[in-house]
Parts: structure tokens; C-alpha cells; sequence
């Protein structure tokens, strides 16, 4: 597999192709690079960087990719390519009902059940990170969680900032966000020790149920035929 970002158009021709000549190799390669982009584990999902690497990067590209796993029953790569629809730093609805205009003038768009799966899906994630990943955030987990802590007030300040600085004027959807090493600047080393572990246990909480929140079966189930 050649790293060199290709663009989906040749991926959508390779699938179609792999299928009508069974070219398994062809079809084979296109899974490859979809499933790197939009992993179903985890840890592979960690490794990617901020750019994608094996599929060019196009205006409406998550909204083609999400259509194309429909039409080529590859639903492992969903739940992530919805997760990228709607985790960005300027969310918009409409885009989500209206489409995204590709570079050539056409329209991007979703289908009505899956513009229902990213809105649904939207707000389940919100509602699912402050109680998972965020928990630490939390000001009435503070007893619970940093116990141990020596300069409660300090720290309990810094969270009060953080949680402020994260959810307002709104939240913005960061439920598979990875630590940031600046949120435990002005914590005690306990409990950033704490925050940290509740962060990650949080965001494997979230990924395990990724695709309930966007209203798909199980990951074992997405997984199966692939
Ligand atoms: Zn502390």
C-alpha cells in the first residue's frame, strides 16, 4: 500500500470494479485505506494524525465516505466517519441537513437517516462525554475522585476553568479528545494522576459504545464480514 493520499473517487472505482470483476485485490485495497482512516479499534484510532494520510482530503469527503460505506456494506468505517461529521470545532446543523459543496460545485450530502444518526448522534455525544470522558470535570466528582488531594481548592479552581473554558458559550464535541498535557498545568500531580486515568477510562467507554450513539449495531457486529 502505497502512503499516498489518493482521492475517494478512485477508491468509489475500485470498490465498484473489485465487485463487478471480483478483483479482490482492488476492493482488498480500498477496505485498507478506508479502514485506516476510520478505524474500528481504539488504538488504531490514537495512531492517526491530524491529517489523513491515505485518502485525499476533500471538501464532503466524510459525508461521500459514510454514503459509500452504505452502498458497499462497509459499516465498520461508520461510526467514525459520523464522529468526524459532527466532531469539529465549528459544528454546524445545517450542513449536516443541507450538504457540503465539493470543489467541483456538486453537493456532498447525507441521506435523511443518516443526517437523523449524526444530529441524534451530536447530542448523544455531548450528553456522554461530560459523564464519561469529561467525569473529572464534574465539580460534585471532586470528593470521589481526588480525595487524595492536597491543595483541593487550587485544583478544584482549575477544574471549575477548564470546565468553563470547554462547554462554554457551548460545548464543543470533543468526547474522543485525547489528554491535553496543559489541563493538569495547574493541578496537584495527584490529581492530574487522576484526571488522566478517569480521561482514558472515559474515552474507552465512549468508543465502546460509539456506535450505539449514532444508532448502529455493536462494533463486534459492524466488524463481522470484514
Ligand atoms: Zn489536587
Amino acid at each position: 500500500l502505497d502512503v499516498i493520499p489518493i482521492p475517494l473517487s478512485a477508491i468509489t472505482v475500485f470498490l465498484q470494479l473489485g465487485s463487478k470483476y471480483a478483483i479482490d485485490q482492488m476492493r482488498d485495497e480500498a477496505i485498507q485505506r478506508l479502514s485506516y482512516e476510520f478505524p474500528s479499534r481504539l488504538q488504531d484510532f490514537d495512531e492517526l494524525g491530524d491529517q489523513l494520510l491515505l485518502i485525499e482530503e476533500l471538501p464532503g469527503l466524510y459525508y461521500d465516505v459514510i454514503k459509500l460505506a452504505r452502498n458497499h456494506n462497509i459499516p465498520s468505517i461508520l461510526p467514525l466517519a459520523l464522529y468526524f461529521c459532527v466532531a469539529c470545532e465549528d459544528f454546524q446543523p445545517e450542513l449536516i441537513l443541507r450538504g457540503i459543496l465539493r470543489e467541483d460545485g456538486t453537493l456532498a450530502t447525507l441521506s435523511s437517516d443518516d443526517q437523523q444518526a449524526c444530529l441524534t448522534g451530536y447530542y448523544n455525544l455531548i450528553r456522554a462525554q461530560a459523564a464519561e470522558t469529561f467525569t473529572w470535570l464534574e465539580p460534585n466528582q471532586n470528593a470521589a475522585l481526588f480525595r487524595q488531594c492536597y491543595t483541593p481548592k487550587t485544583c478544584a479552581r482549575t477544574r471549575a476553568k477548564l470546565l468553563q473554558g470547554l462547554w462554554h458559550p457551548w460545548p464543543r464535541c470533543i468526547a474522543l479528545g485525547s489528554w491535553d498535557d496543559e489541563w493538569g498545568n495547574d493541578m496537584c500531580k495527584i490529581c492530574t494522576s487522576q484526571a488522566i486515568t478517569h480521561h482514558n477510562i472515559g474515552r474507552k467507554k465512549i468508543w465502546e459504545k460509539l456506535p450505539s450513539l449514532f444508532g448502529l449495531p455493536i462494533w463486534d457486529e459492524l466488524t463481522k464480514h470484514q
